[in-house]
């Protein structure tokens, strides 16, 4: 039987690749989004005809119960794998900014690590194995104007992920961190690019497909040493 692979934000951008690569390398995909059903349903079809194993999953990340109700049957059927890729910005500038802003993009990015990774990973104690992928950001690790919510959410990612990568080694389930740059999708798609682009040293934004290579190492059993790490996927943008 296929191993299980749980990916958020499944439906597009850096979700979505992630979840066609892990398909492609085997795992049936629980593909978790919010509301772009389309989408969703796109991502099944492309997975299924390729001859892959898709379940789509719809909750919000945010919401603690439904997140709990949705991912409840890894207990007894525990996922190998854990990609916490869900995410959201509200940006602007701190004095400006709205507690409903502050704390949507802390519930999306920051407390859904909560929400998803509990149960997931109580599945994955019992089985004693686990990969758990997590999507920072190199605005996490550097900060950035107008992002002090969305920072300060992929900051605490980071230190959340490298506490459960300490205290569950024992039982083979490592947890890391991947963070990009600038990477061609949805989220970025108001921003000048090519303004953008001068300050990268590569000189171009990413693919998602570029991230998804690294999260499929970490998720595979290849990935037998690295734990606790944050891996840098940024074209030499921020080098720390
Ligand atoms: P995106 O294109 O905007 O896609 C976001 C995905 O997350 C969609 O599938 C969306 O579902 C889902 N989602 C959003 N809120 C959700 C919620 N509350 N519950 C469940 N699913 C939710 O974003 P992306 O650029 O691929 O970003 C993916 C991750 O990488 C995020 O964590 C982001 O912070 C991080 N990241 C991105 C970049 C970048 O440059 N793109 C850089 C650094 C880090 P629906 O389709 O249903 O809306």
């Amino acid at each position: 039987m296929a191993k299980i692979a749980v990916v958020t934000g499944a439906s597009r951008g850096i979700g979505r690749a992630c979840a066609l690569k892990l398909a492609q390398e085997g795992f049936e995909v629980w593909a978790n989004y919010r509301s772009n059903e389309e989408a969703a349903k796109s991502l099944e079809d492309e997975i299924q005809s390729a001859g892959g194993s898709c379940k789509l999953l719809k909750f919000d990340v945010a919401d603690a119960e439904a997140a709990t109700a949705a991912l409840a049957p890894l207990e007894e059927e525990p996922a190998a794998v854990l990609v916490n890729n869900a995410g959201i910005t509200r940006d602007g500038l701190f004095l400006t900014m709205s507690r409903e802003n502050w704390e949507s993009v802390i519930n999306t990015n920051l407390s859904a690590f909560y929400n998803v990774t509990k149960p997931v990973l109580k599945g994955m104690s019992k089985a004693k194995y686990g990969r758990i992928v997590t999507m920072s950001s190199v605005s996490g690790q550097q900060g950035n104007k107008g992002q002090a919510n969305y920072a300060a959410s992929k900051a605490g990612l980071i230190a959340a992920t490298k506490s459960v990568a300490q205290e569950y080694a024992r039982w083979n389930i490592l947890a890391n961190v991947v963070c990009p740059g600038f990477i061609a999708t949805d989220m970025v798609d108001g921003l000048p690019a090519k303004e953008i682009s001068k300050q990268i040293p590569q000189r171009r934004f990413g693919k998602p497909e570029e991230v998804a290579e690294v999260v499929a190492f970490l998720a595979s059993e290849r990935c037998s040493y690295v734990n606790g790490a944050v891996i840098n996927v940024n074209g030499g943008l921020f080098t720390g």
